[in-house]
């Protein structure tokens, strides 16, 4: 479903991800790992449009999807969440749903006027594919709430809402558990195996390594730019060139 084809992104002299190529299984979850500063994010960024790629070429769904913009992508089902959260503080939980649904009627002017009834069905339609997903989010009793009141953990799991408002086949999550308090990280694990049963695909980027080996069927291991490692979580453990990669630096020498 996912190809990335000897892609490349450098910023100024830095060689932030350097002709990776991989491949995503067609079923199961992936996991992406790697030290502080190894390309991950900017992988993930190149993947789903929001920096031109310098070589390369991502396919999603056997068709080429690199130089297209980010919201095309998503259109065609390959969304994605940020490192850094992002949610509507003033809007509430169900209302920030709601305005991440894509291609409402009801922007359109002409449609307001023209077709009312058709713009009210979407909306309703609209409505109860929020609440579905505040139910799945566990988040259904914060539904009226503010989204700038939630906890730090609850907003990044609005944020996951958000993306699946568009009705995603993949969805790239960016360190989905950082930050969030332990009994929050439980639930969104349960969160997230339950949208791979549904049989949407995820890849993420997890710091956490006995969470990717409980989630993840496939690792993959950058390090400076570069793609290290493939395979399970279990030997990616084991793997001489992984270790090095994070025992040689010193924000994970602990
Ligand atoms: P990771 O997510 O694995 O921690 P990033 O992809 O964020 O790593 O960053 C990889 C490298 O690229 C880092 O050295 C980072 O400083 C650099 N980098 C990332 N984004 C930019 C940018 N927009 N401009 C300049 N350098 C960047
Ligand atoms: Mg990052």
């Amino acid at each position: 479903m996912l190809t990335i084809e000897n892609v490349t992104k450098s910023f100024g002299g830095l060689m932030a991800v350097n002709d990776v190529t991989l491949q995503l299984d067609p079923t199961g979850i992936a996991g992406l790992v790697g030290p502080n500063g190894s390309g991950k994010s900017t992988l993930f960024h190149l993947i789903t449009g929001f920096y031109k790629l310098d070589g390369g070429a991502v396919y999603f769904k056997d068709r080429r999807i690199s130089g297209l913009s980010p919201h095309i992508i998503s259109r065609m089902g390959l969304v994605r969440t940020f490192q850094h959260t992002r949610v509507l503080p003033f809007l509430t939980a169900q209302e920030n749903l709601m305005a991440a649904s894509p291609a409402q009627a009801g922007e359109r002017l002409t449609a307001v006027f023209l077709r009312p009834g058709r713009v009210k069905l979407e909306e309703n339609k609209n409505r109860e594919r929020a609440v579905e997903i505040l139910e799945i989010l566990n988040l259904k009793s914060l539904c009226h709430h503010l989204a700038g009141r939630l906890s730090f953990g609850q907003q990044k799991l609005l944020e996951l809402g958000r993306v699946l408002m568009a009705e995603p086949g993949m969805i790239l999550l960016d360190e989905p558990t950082a930050g969030i308090n332990p009994t929050l990280i439980r639930q969104l694990v349960e969160i997230i195996k339950g949208l791979s049963r549904r049989g949407i695909r995820i890849f993420l980027i997890e710091h956490n390594m006995p969470l990717v080996a409980e989630l993840c069927t496939k690792t993959f291991v950058m390090d400076s730019g570069s793609l290290i490692f493939s395979g399970t979580p279990a030997a990616a453990r084991e793997n001489s060139r992984v270790i090095e990669a994070y025992l040689g630096r010193e924000d994970h020498a602990a």
